[in-house]
């Protein structure tokens, strides 16, 4: 993969060759029909799969603008888009006869969704959380101590997700063994390569299912960006056609207080995680858990320089507020990351006539966020 000077995988030299060996088994697997069928196996029966694109009638009406869809990954089984990615990366991780998986978590959706399809392969699973995640997210390490992971608490930094994902890739330099399941489209090569094949189904059914129901492509799709999975696997069934694409950060109390978690907006280079790419210079902040990370994936950064995806953020209380309407006026009740995507969407559905239609990625549902939102 191209992303022009961005990517890249900066890495000690014995993980270098290991992320080598990854990406050349992801590469025969990709020609492989059996691997494809048993991937498409899980997402239909397990994930439940595919994910209905729904007409938000009276979404769109409120917005006066063009027809809103919502792409409904918040029915997942686990209830977000990770488990896509999750399903893949283990079937991956057992074509390389690895047995011990390895995540890091935030909020603790990814760690939820990494502890279920290594309980469904039978495999042993340790997440990195940090400790202030830990305390902040009580129901999600209960949810992945059931389901047999063990949460090991993470104390450097600041006890967040960088701080988890260091400790990552710390253990596994010293863990030749274990498989690294990464859950954005983050790190160094090929994981954002590997997490974008995974989540690009939602693009491929979501553009499926607008030509049944309307008989066109969107004029438009927005999706929500902490490193960029849930937006990738959106985007990519659309990179090549007319259809204007947004990608949308947190921008937390204002991207002006300094307190926010949009990486493009100061849009300073630099190395982190393994890749080269947009970094912030201070610590993300988002009311949303899985929006607060401190960069963008390298192909986000391509695609942000080039200029195919604009780029733009929601602060938290906008967030809030389109968190609210989605619940009074089509009874779903999304994540709060996703509400920045449908924050943004209000804000630019005018600019489209009547009979256009955008996409929104309903990235996950939000049972999670409700005690959050009532707090404000
Ligand atoms: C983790 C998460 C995100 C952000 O992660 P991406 O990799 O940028 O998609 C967005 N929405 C939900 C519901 C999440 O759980």
């Amino acid at each position: 993969m191209n992303y022009g000077e961005f990517g890249g995988r900066y890495v000690p030299h014995d993980l270098a060759v290991r992320l080598q060996e990854i990406e050349e088994v992801f590469r025969e697997v990709q020609e492989d029909v059996s691997f494809k069928e048993e991937y498409m196996y899980y997402l239909k029966n397990f994930v439940g799969r595919p994910s209905p694109l729904y007409y938000a009638k009276n979404l769109s009406v409120y917005a006066g603008g063009a027809k809103l869809y919502l792409k409904r990954e918040d029915l997942n089984h686990t209830g977000a888009h990770k488990i896509n990615n999750a399903v893949g990366q283990v079937l991956l991780a057992r074509r390389m006869n690895k047995k011990h998986i390895i995540a890091e978590t935030g909020a603790g959706s990814h760690g939820v969704a990494t502890a279920t399809v290594c309980a469904l392969f039978g495999m042993k699973c340790t997440i990195f959380m940090g400790e202030e995640d830990i305390r902040r997210q009580r129901a999600n390490v209960s949810r992945m101590e059931l389901l047999g992971a063990s949460v090991i608490s993470v104390t450097r930094g600041n006890g967040t997700l960088k701080d988890a994902v260091d400790e990552a890739f710390d253990y596994l330099v010293e863990h030749p063994d274990v498989f690294y399941l990464i859950g954005s489209a983050v790190g160094p090569t090929p994981y954002p390569e590997i997490v974008k094949y995974f989540q690009k189904i939602i693009g491929e059914e979501a553009k499926e299912q607008l030509f049944e129901q309307e008989n066109t492509l969107p004029k438009a799709i927005v999706a929500c960006l902490g490193g960029g999975s849930n937006s990738i696997g959106l985007f990519a069934a659309f990179l090549d056609d007319d259809v204007d694409i947004y990608g949308v950060e947190g921008a937390g109390k204002g991207i002006g207080t300094g307190k926010h978690a949009s990486a493009l907006a100061s849009a300073k280079v630099g190395i982190m995680h393994g890749m080269k790419t947009y970094i912030m210079d201070k610590e993300a902040y988002s009311i949303s858990a899985g929006l607060d990370y401190p960069g963008v994936g390298p192909e986000h950064a391509h695609l942000y320089q080039t200029k195919r995806v604009q780029y733009g953020s929601i602060t938290d209380n906008e967030a809030i507020e389109a968190f609210k309407l989605l619940c009074r006026l089509e009874g779903i009740i999304p994540a709060l990351e996703s509400s920045h995507a449908i924050s943004y969407a209000l804000k630019i559905a005018k600019q489209y006539s009547k009979d256009d239609c955008i996409i929104i990625n309903l990235s996950g549902r939000g049972d999670k966020d409700m005690d959050l939102v009532l707090k404000q």
